[in-house]
This record gives C-alpha cells, structure tokens and sequence, in this order.
C-alpha cells in the first residue's frame, strides 16, 4: 500500500511526497526501461481550465487526441491501437465515467447498478481513483455484479498537462485503490476529457492499459455531463438516445457518467427504456461492456489458472507462474484484498508472498 492515499479533491494534482512513492518511482523506473526517451521527453501541454489545455508539442505527430479526435488505430512498439468502438454490427458498448458516488440520500451509484440489474445490463465503468477510496463498497459490489471496473485516473486532470511522474501516479494510486476495493488491476483506461497523445499512450501501454474513449461518429456522448440539468434535459438525452443508440447500425461506445445524481438519473432512466424495449422486442441492438464487445482484455491480473486449485489465504504460496511470453511482474504493495473471492470469475494469477510482515502480491499478465 502506498503511505497514504492523495487528497479527494479533483482541484488538488498528486505532487511531492506522493511521487517519491515507490508505488509512482518503480513504475516510472519500468517506464523508463521500456518507453523510448524521445516519446517520453513530449513537452506537457499547457493547463487551461476544466478539459481545456494548450498543446505546444506536434499535435499531428504525436496524436492528440482532442486535435481533430486523432486516434490510433494500429498497435505500435510502445502503444495500443486505442478502442472507440464496438466491432461489428449492432453491438453497443456501454459505459458510466466519473463515479463513485454516494451523494446523501440519493444513493447514486448503487441505485445505478441497481437499474443495470433490472434490465439485465452489464457496462463499463472508469471509476476516478478519488472517488473509490471514498466509496469502495459501489466499487465491490459493481464487480461483483459482472460490471467491468476501469480507470478514469485520480484527479480528473487533463493527462497531457502532467509530468510523466504525474500520470504514473495517476493511474498507479488509482490502480491501488482498485485493487484495494476489489482484488483486481484494471487493464483499461479513460483519459479525463479523452486528453492523451502518444506520450500518455505510452505510459499507459508500459503500466498494462488500453486507452479506451467513446465512438464521436456518429456522436455518442449522451452530453449528459454538459450541464443543462432539468427535467427537460433529461427527457431530451433519453429521447435522443432511444432515437438514435436503440436502431441498427455500426457498432459503438457511449458515453455516460455517474458523476452527480442528475447524470445517474439519465442514466436510470436510459436503462428503464432499454428494458422497456427489450420486453417489447424493440430493441434492435446488443447492449454490453466495452471488454466484451471488443474482446480484450479487462483486467492485468485475469489470466486463468493453470489448475483448478487457487490459493485462498496471504500465506506464502508457490501459486501459478506468471506467462512466459509476454507477460510482465509488477509489484502490487496491498494484498489485503487478493483473495480468491476477491477476483471471482476473473481467475487468479496472483502469487503471494510475505515479507517482514508485508504482503506482496506479485501478479503476471499479459498485455
Ligand atoms: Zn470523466
């Protein structure tokens, strides 16, 4: 576990003590090993405001993103080809950003994934690593409910603007808050506002992640975040939605958020029309998470088990070895969680070991 845990409030970036961590310095020392210097040494931009940033760098070259919505589409040494879509036909991949949250009295999050029950859905969602260690228990029980748990970083920042340091830290605290919730290591991550370029692809790859965004064409924000709220707004996202998402067509991957009660209340009420359609046969589409329309991996630490015994304590255990081809060994420094029924249907690949009374779970996967 890191020594502690950076601050929840999005408008404070992970600085001093917290990227001396070896949880942030490791990971950077790997990055190093494995990113060329030349991708890495890619200026920052400059932070703006909000999702604004100005991009010094060679926007074209490097592929940033919110020049153009420029994404990669091919795997290359040091990145993913990024996911935007759903391939196929009639297939949408469905996904909620921003959360956890528990506002008082609302119940936000869990009353989601309650729909998500309801009408027989399961989704995606990039979950912000200062929300999880505010809310774990909606973290846990959207895993164990078949959703699929990814990263939506730590402060919500703009990943361009940041150092290489800051965006490992982002998403290896956020990782570890996971992880800590869950028993898992995501493998899937959502840049805030879809700001990356190839320096933060990179860094993405070398820590076991895809960058995944959302198909905008044809446009399937929800624009539920935008900030119209109102029962009005409301009624014009879900119409737009059973309009335009329900038909068939190409596949694709939506945008939605739990990021405040109006954002999940859209979001209910989007799943009581997909169950609406589906009891009435009127729904033209397959509705699904982003792993399992695109058939990649989910999770770093999902390989399936060698053999049908999983070790079930944190004793020291021989356990399965990590894959031999391809596979990499990160250092996860909280093995509280990593359990068998911490990682479920996921299959384990977790080998624990006790040192002076540190457990450290050493997983292997592929990426
Ligand atoms: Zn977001």
């Amino acid at each position: 576990m890191p020594a502690a845990w950076p601050d929840v409030s999005e408008s404070k970036m992970i600085d001093g003590a917290f990227l001396e961590d070896p949880l942030v310095t490791q990971a950077w020392a790997y990055v190093q090993s494995v990113v060329p210097k030349s991708v890495l040494d890619v200026p920052p931009s400059q932070y703006v405001s909000g999702s604004t940033t100005k991009y010094g760098a060679d926007a074209v070259a490097n592929c940033y993103w919110p020049n153009n919505l420029c994404t990669r589409s091919t795997d290359a040494a040091y990145y993913h080809a990024d996911i935007s879509t759903c391939p196929g036909d009639n297939v949408w991949g469905i996904t909620y950003d921003d959360g956890p949250i528990n506002n008082s009295g609302t119940d936000d999050t869990s009353a989601l994934l309650t729909s998500l029950k309801d009408a027989n859905v399961q989704a995606t969602f990039f979950c912000v690593g200062s929300n999880v260690v505010q809310f774990p228990a909606d973290v846990k029980r959207a895993l164990d409910a078949g959703h699929e748990i990814a990263s939506h970083t730590w402060t919500h920042h703009p990943l361009t603007s940041l150092t290489n340091l800051q965006v490992i830290a982002e998403i290896k605290y956020t990782e570890a808050i996971i992880y800590n919730a869950t028993g898992i290591v995501p493998a899937m991550i959502r840049p805030p506002y879809g700001d990356v370029d190839d320096r933060v692809r990179a860094i993405m790859w070398a820590l076991g992640y895809r960058n995944v965004l959302w198909t905008t064409t044809p446009d399937r924000d929800t624009h539920d975040a935008d900030g119209s709220e109102g029962e009005t707004a409301s009624q014009e996202i879900v119409d737009l939605v059973k309009n335009q998402f329900f038909t068939p067509q190409p596949g694709f991957i939506s945008l939605e958020h739990d990021i405040s009660t109006f954002t999940t209340s859209v979001a209910i009420k989007i799943l009581q029309a997909i169950q609406a359609a589906k009891a009435s046969s009127m729904l033209s589409i397959d509705v699904t998470a982003v792993g399992k329309c695109t058939n990649k991996p989910v999770y770093q630490n999902a390989a399936p088990l060698p053999s049908p015994a999983a070790p079930t304590t944190t004793q020291a255990s021989s356990g399965p070895t990590p894959p031999a081809t391809g596979g990499k060994t990160i250092n996860i420094p909280d093995a509280k969680a990593a359990t068998s029924s911490a990682v479920g249907g996921y299959g384990l690949s977790v080998v624990l070991v006790t040192v002076c009374g540190v457990v450290a779970a050493v997983l292997g996967y592929v990426n």
